[in-house]
């Protein structure tokens, strides 16, 4: 495994940032690592980083924490040029549990701050998410976290949260891809000045066979990948595809030396489908 991953990076720095509402720069293409075990995370996500990548997105529930922080030991890649992003899980929302979650997850990390953390979903039936959002505007207070947001949220959840506390969220990621295109929330995003992250970026893998996709694909001489990750960018769209395979990891990165036409960004626009949504309604996801 080692030597596939001793390839040369594909594109080193150049990669594009997004200015979030606390004047924070944040990568705007990372890496996910959803369904990456820990035991493997130190080699997956140390590909990743010789590769490019900047941005790590792992969460509690992920279980691969400790991995990713081995592979950040391990980097020699300078703190302040990562982008490490992680999540409090539903178990753990409340204020003092919040709390005692962030410590937990830095502690396996090995870090002393995280870049961004996220309330990983609002659960709506548990009613503590102004909680929990109360902790984490404690732990950009103290520092521990530079930028802090939501994930899986609504608009009704966002305005909750901003009404009780005045404080709105950096980030709102969300599912987000060609066939889930999530129109209305980005526009409330941008009146709030709330940056929009795609999660499952790639549809789980699942959009790879569109026939519109693979036509624009193949007349750029690019990969149907490279392609729908140069919408979300060309979308100013956060997107954090995910692969635990070296050739992959490098073509998802390889998507910075090409533009999309306007004809080619209305194709794509035009895949969104109201049936389009994967994962859960996050009014229901308990
Ligand atoms: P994804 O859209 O990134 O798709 C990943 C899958 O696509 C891979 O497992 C592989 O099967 C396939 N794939 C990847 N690169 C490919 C390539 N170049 N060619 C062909 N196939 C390729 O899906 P994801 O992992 O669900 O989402 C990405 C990240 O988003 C996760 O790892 C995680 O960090 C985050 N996420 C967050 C939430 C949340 O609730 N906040 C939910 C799901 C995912």
């Amino acid at each position: 495994m080692s030597t596939q991953f001793a390839r040369k990076p594909v594109v080193a720095t150049t990669q594009p940032t997004i200015k979030l509402n606390d004047d924070h720069a944040m990568p705007q293409l990372g890496f996910g690592v959803w369904q990456v075990p820990d035991a493997e995370g130190a080699a997956i996500v140390g590909a990743a980083l010789k590769t490019g990548y900047r941005l790590i997105d792992t969460a509690a529930i992920y279980k691969n924490e400790r991995g990713v922080g081995q592979a950040i030991a391990q980097c020699h890649i300078p703190r302040q040029d990562l982008f490490i992003t992680t999540k409090l899980w539903n178990d753990d929302q409340g204020y003092d549990s919040a709390l005692r979650a962030f410590d937990q997850s830095l502690e396996l990390l090995g870090l002393d701050y995280v870049d961004l953390y996220l309330i990983h979903w609002p659960v709506p039936k548990k009613g503590k998410y102004v909680e929990s959002w109360k902790a984490l505007i404690e732990l950009k207070k103290q520092g521990r976290a530079k930028s802090i947001g939501v994930s899986n949220f609504k608009p009704a959840h966002l305005e909750r949260i901003i009404g009780e506390t005045g404080v709105t969220p950096a980030v709102n990621q969300v599912e987000l891809h060609q066939k889930f295109q999530q129109r209305a929330l980005r526009a409330f995003h941008a009146g709030k000045g709330i940056s929009t992250e795609s999660w499952s970026p790639l549809g789980q893998g699942k959009l790879m066979n569109d026939k519109a996709i693979k036509a624009i694909a193949k007349k750029l001489g690019r990969t149907p990948a490279q392609v729908i990750l140069r919408w979300h960018l060309d979308s100013g769209l956060i997107a954090i595809p995910k692969s635990a395979t070296p050739s992959r990891i490098a073509e998802n990165f390889d998507v910075f030396g090409f533009r999309l036409g306007d004809e080619d960004m209305q194709t794509l626009s035009s895949l969104d489908s109201p049936k389009g949504r994967i994962g859960p309604d996050p009014d229901d996801f308990n």
